[in-house]
């Protein structure tokens, strides 16, 4: 294995999973992150990849970085678009501001890092895109009119993605992850958690690792005709059609 993986949101929580999973199986990581530095330093040395800092809704930020992460650790053969953020409220007092953040941060980035490692895949003739979308925007979530829209744009762009680039070997896929057990659901009040948990038939919250263990097999070469899917991975949560 001589492949090269970007994993954006990289250092912390799923995307964490992930790059310590596509490390394991043998590929150079650099994981991306906004600002924690912390968690890109205990990233870096308990799972030794390699953490670059730059905003991936920087449409400039992400031509730099890539740049950077092609010179130290080869032209990108998988992108994994992770990063993203939540900012909820209900639609009659969302404002323009939290519309704008959400919609840049985890739609936005996927243009910015995917346009950017796109015509290097097509050159080289293989390349693996995997979009982590949401059961949120696969079915709607009350106070994420702006979260909703993201990952269910993530779903068209990747579908789009799938025709472009298939003669090309290069496969786009989503992930959509249901509730997995991060930092972001352990901050919840244990009563809203508990009710979250009963209504997944599984009974339980998803793993980090079990997103990781998808996204490995979506990059791999056994998943070579697998182009355009979504990927749900919730439980039995939400069973879209
Ligand atoms: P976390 O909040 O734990 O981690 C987010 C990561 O993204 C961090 O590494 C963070 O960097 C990075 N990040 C955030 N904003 C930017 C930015 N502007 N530029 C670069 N990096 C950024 O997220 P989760 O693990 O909970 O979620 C990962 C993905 O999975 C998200 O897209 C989320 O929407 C999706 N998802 C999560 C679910 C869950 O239950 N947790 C359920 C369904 C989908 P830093 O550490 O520096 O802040």
């Amino acid at each position: 294995m001589n492949r090269t993986a970007i994993v954006t949101g990289g250092t912390r929580g799923i995307g964490r999973a992930i790059s310590a999973r596509l490390s394991n199986d043998g590929y150079k990581v650099a994981a991306t992150y906004a600002g924690n530095d912390e968690a890109a330093e205990n990233c870096a040395r308990d799972i030794g990849v390699t953490c670059f800092k730059f905003d991936v809704g920087d449409f400039d930020a992400c031509v730099e970085g890539i740049k950077k992460i092609e010179a130290e650790l080869g032209p990108v053969d998988v992108l994994v678009n992770n990063a993203g953020i939540t900012w909820d409220a209900p639609f009659h007092k969302m404002s323009k501001e939290a519309w704008d953040k959400v919609i840049n941060v985890d739609l936005d980035s996927a243009f910015n890092m995917t346009r950017n490692v796109w015509e290097g895949m097509r050159e080289r003739g293989f390349g693996r895109v995997i979009n982590i979308s949401s059961i949120n925007g696969q079915k709607g979530q009350f106070t994420q009119a702006n979260y909703s829209a993201a990952k269910a744009g993530l779903i068209g762009l990747t579908k789009a993605l799938a025709y472009e680039g298939a003669k090309k070997g290069i496969t786009s896929n989503v992930v959509a992850p249901g509730y997995i057990d991060t930092e972001m659901l352990q901050a919840m009040k244990p009563e809203v958690l508990d009710g979250i948990i009963a209504g997944i038939p599984a009974g339980r919250l998803g793993k980090a690792e079990e997103i990781a263990s998808m996204v490995a097999y979506l990059a791999s070469d056994e998943a070579a005709f697998i182009n355009g899917a979504t990927m749900t991975v919730n439980g039995a949560q939400y069973i879209a059609g």
